[in-house]
């Protein structure tokens, strides 16, 4: 099948070069120069594992290009994919990129002749595609749904693992309002075996937020859960967790092998269901109070999703403020920060808890040093600004003469730490803040450091 791909981003990058992989022709669209520049040489301007590996095995097949050409990509092919962001305004959507798209579409299939499909793959709120997206395609393209073909078709990847993931999808959503639409898109997906839900269009566009909600609202129980367990005082988060996790409804026996062999399934879920300083990314920190808002609007107030986003906004402060108190202030004491990507394998720094954590500390008086091993160049360019940090080239160096370092995000490197020559390097019984509960408590204190971590407050939080 011929597929343009409107936005080379996380979700247009990776889907338009697996889509090729799978044998399918396809054309990404940006209006980024540079970016497209940097895709047809070969280089990928995202970090996605694998990624680069297979843009450049596509291009040399001529399975894959990008372009700014966005009039010839979609008279060229059958099917055209939206994929541009769909941020957020005030904690509601903000469809602007979404409606300038189908307006670019929408002109081209005015003089194209021969049924053409449009998805819109962008998260958006349930209705945008029938309210929306249909009337501008109509209107410019002058030519009535029927004529052309709309469908929904929600991307559930996740960065760091987004092509494993696309490669082999647990289910494929497609949603459409007439038949002819889905019996063309649902070719796209042909080369893949997995289920396919089909549904209207809104109700596809709501499944999409009902799997983020979810993964938001487990996150915020867990945190939820662990702030209780610091107030009560001697209870670790993480035994609580383990005892939870280990019911047989979360984590199955395997079939056939019984209780007593204790062999189980670890389903990817519990990976939701842990404490720590918050999510973060590109995707629940907006169309968590995008759904929100949309509901407010249509008269329901969702209470249960406010509070799952009001815990994700107190849980970063809440682990400084007890820094803060432990430290007697934060006035000119040196703080590392370890992790900026919102999660590890990305360089995806977009609404990521170090954000709010780095915040804190620089208008607490604190003099910040920053280590992540892929995001902080993108931190440098967007987040930080205007921030006045060090960027350290290694994690030791950050965290070298700090009276606290604080870990972030939970990448490999940062779970094995020698902690005797952190010790030596940091100030005089400095603080480790386990913000993503990646050590044992007591090995942090053996070498003569102090230790914070989310859901663990005893007796006496020093040693
Ligand atoms: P992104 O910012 O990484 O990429 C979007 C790209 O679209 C940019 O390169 C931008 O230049 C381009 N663009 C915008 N308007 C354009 C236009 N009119 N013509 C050509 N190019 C245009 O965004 P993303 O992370 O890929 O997200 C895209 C959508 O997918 C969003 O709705 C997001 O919520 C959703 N989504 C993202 C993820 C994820 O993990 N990133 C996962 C699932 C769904």
């Amino acid at each position: 099948m011929r597929i343009s791909i409107i936005g080379a981003g996380y979700v247009g990058l990776v889907s338009g070069v697996c889509l090729s992989e799978v044998g399918h022709h396809v054309v990404c669209v940006d209006q980024i120069p540079e970016k497209v520049e940097s895709i047809r040489s070969g280089k990928s301007p995202i970090f996605e594992p694998g990624l680069e590996e297979l843009l450049r095995r596509n291009l040399k097949a001529r399975r894959f290009t990008a372009t700014l050409d966005m009039a010839r990509a979609v008279e060229n092919t059958e099917v055209t994919m939206i994929a541009v962001p769909t941020p957020s305004r005030n904690g509601a959507i903000d469809l602007r990129y979404v409606e300038a798209a189908a307006r670019q579409i929408g002109h081209v299939l005015r003089n194209k002749r021969g049924y053409h499909v449009v998805a819109v793959k962008s998260t958006v709120i349930p209705s945008t595609s029938d309210t929306v997206v249909k009337p501008i395609l109509q209107q410019t393209a002058r030519k009535a749904l029927g004529e052309f073909g709309l469908c929904t078709n929600p991307e559930f990847l996740r960065e760091g693992d987004a092509i494993k993931d696309f490669l082999r999808p647990d289910r494929v959503v497609i949603g459409s309002d007439d038949e002819r639409s889905f019996r063309v898109f649902k070719k796209v997906y042909s080369p893949f075996r997995c289920p396919i839900v089909h549904t209207n269009l809104r109700t596809a566009e709501l499944i999409k937020y009902t799997s983020n909600s979810l993964l938001a609202l487990l996150i915020s129980y867990s945190n939820e859960i662990a702030s209780i367990a610091e107030a009560i005082g001697d209870i670790d988060i993480v035994d609580v967790t383990r005892g939870l996790h280990l019911d047989n409804r979360l984590m199955p026996f395997l079939k056939g092998s019984g209780s007593s062999s204790g062999e189980r399934i670890t389903p990817g879920i519990l990976t939701y269901l842990k404490a720590g300083c918050g999510y973060g990314g590109s995707c629940l920190p907006k169309d968590v109070p995008a759904l929100c808002a949309f509901a407010e609007k249509q008269g329901y107030k969702p209470h249960l999703l406010r509070d799952v986003i009001g815990i994700n906004h107190r849980q970063p402060v809440r682990l400084m403020d007890r820094l803060h108190h432990e430290l007697g202030g934060l006035r000119n004491k040196k703080v590392a920060v370890w992790g900026i990507a919102f999660k590890p394998d990305t360089d995806d720094v977009r609404d990521t808890p170090a954000k709010p954590i780095v915040d804190f500390l620089l208008k607490a008086g604190a003099k910040v040093s920053v280590y992540d091993p892929l995001g902080l160049e993108q931190a440098r360019k967007t987040i930080f600004k205007d921030c006045h940090l060090t960027y350290s080239e290694s994690p030791f160096k950050a965290a070298a003469g700090a009276h606290a370092l604080v870990v972030v995000t939970a990448w490999p490197q940062f779970k094995k730490v020698d902690f005797r020559k952190l010790s030596d390097l940091m100030k005089k019984r400095a603080f480790v803040v386990d913000g993503r509960r990646l050590y044992k408590r007591q090995s942090v204190i053996q070498a003569g450091l102090q230790y914070i971590g989310v859901g663990y407050r005893g007796s006496r939080e020093v040693a």
